[in-house]
């Protein structure tokens, strides 16, 4: 089964949000593997967001084996590592005073208080990997893609949206990671995210991780601007 795409419209325009124009990805999913992505249409930054829970981790790492060539940011966080996770793999973990200095020394590109944690894109590495022509993907919060989109408005912003979102919850509290009051919080923040779906470029319908790859990896190979025909000036 593929992924959905919705190609967004900004909520200023009015423009509601389009289904299927992605229609069946997997008959060019072999084409999209094979597809280096060089030049300046691959030197675009893709910002990935949606709810907490979704699956945009297991999309990121997905991301990462199948194509080696995309660089993904690791974010800095103030929240505790999960079981498994590693410092410099998933995130930068930090605490609130290293976060306060990497926010005053202007060294983040966008944070975001989540669920009660900070977390943040390191500057730096950004730059210089678009510099250098490498495609690059965020994996941040519907407040991050926001400062994204105001400060680097050619990045392409795609919303990563679940099936429904009786899933979404299902998954969020099927991962054990979290105790109740903090689904609770990710939940009401999940709301929230969700409700914004339209200030994205487009949307994709996580039913299927190697379709969502797939679908990104294409936009990222495509022009810039014909993947991103619902996009009003903002
Ligand atoms: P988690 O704690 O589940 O790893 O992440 C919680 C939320 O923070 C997710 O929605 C994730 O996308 C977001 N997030 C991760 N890194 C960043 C970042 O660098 N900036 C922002 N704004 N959000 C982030």
């Amino acid at each position: 089964m593929s992924g959905t795409t919705r190609q967004g419209g900004s909520p200023a325009s009015g423009k509601a949000a389009e289904s299927g124009s992605g229609g069946s990805t997997s008959s060019a999913a072999g084409r999209e593997r094979a597809r280096v992505l060089p030049g300046p249409a691959g030197r675009r930054l893709t910002v990935l967001s949606g709810p907490s829970g979704v699956g945009k981790s297991t999309v990121v790492a997905e991301l990462r084996r199948a194509h080696p060539e995309v660089w993904l940011s690791v974010s800095v966080t103030t929240r505790k590592p999960r079981p498994g996770e590693t410092h410099g793999v998933e995130y930068f973990f930090a605490d609130d005073e290293e976060f306060d200095r990497l926010v005053a020394s202007g060294e983040l590109l966008e944070w975001a208080e989540f669920a009660g944690n900070r977390y943040g894109t390191p500057r730096g590495p950004v730059l210089e990997k678009l510099a250098a022509g490498v495609p690059a993907v965020l994996e941040i919060d519907l407040q991050g893609a926001r400062q994204v989109r105001a400060t680097m408005p050619e990045a392409l912003l795609v919303f990563l949206a679940p099936p429904t979102w009786e899933e979404l919850e299902k998954r969020l509290r099927g991962r054990g990671t979290e105790p109740e009051d903090v689904i609770e919080r990710r939940l009401a923040a999940g709301r929230v995210e969700m409700a914004a779906e339209r200030e994205f470029d487009l949307t994709l319908v996580n039913t299927s991780v190697q379709d969502v790859c797939h679908r990104l990896i294409a936009l990222m190979a495509d022009a810039p601007e014909a993947s991103r025909p619902g996009r009003s000036p903002s």
